[in-house]
């Protein structure tokens, strides 16, 4: 495990472990519904930072775990959600904020990190410890097929 420093979060990870684990499954597995498709479409047109994020954490963005999504006034679709991790937090920013509290959130261009150890919906087969990043995000819709 190596240990990085985000913001003011420390945290030990595994990244190649992670990575053997996305590598593992395929988006075909996930969900096919026009939401999950859109998300991944997205995917395939963030910027370049976003990507380098999750690529040193070792996530492929494509498989999340689960999300919420959510139509807006402006159009656009916030999507909420989380991927796991092999990982520990060693220290968060602030003992008592709250998940989403500013001085947690990790910024990177139009995304809003977060990590947590409250888990949810581990797959029984991913490798141990595991956290949780978090994310919310404003997405346009960019399927030709309407909802
Ligand atoms: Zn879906």
């Amino acid at each position: 495990m190596k240990t990085i420093y985000i913001q003011d979060w420390i945290l030990k990870i595994d990244a190649e472990k992670t990575e053997e684990y996305y590598d593992s499954i395929t988006v075909e597995e996930g969900c096919d519904c026009a939401y999950c498709k859109n998300y991944i479409k997205n995917c395939k047109t963030f910027p370049k930072e976003v990507l380098n994020f999750y690529k040193m954490l070792g996530i492929d963005p494509q498989k999340e775990g689960e999300f919420m999504e959510f139509e807006t006034d402006t159009g656009k679709h916030l999507y909420m959600g989380f991927y796991h991790l092999v990982g520990e937090i060693i220290k968060k920013p602030s003992k008592k904020a709250k998940k989403w509290d500013n001085l947690n959130i990790i910024k990177v261009n139009n995304l809003k990190f977060t990590f947590t150890d409250k888990l949810d919906l581990v797959p029984d087969n991913f490798p141990r410890p595991v956290i949780q990043l978090e994310f919310e995000v404003m997405l346009p819709w960019l399927l030709e097929e309407k909802i």
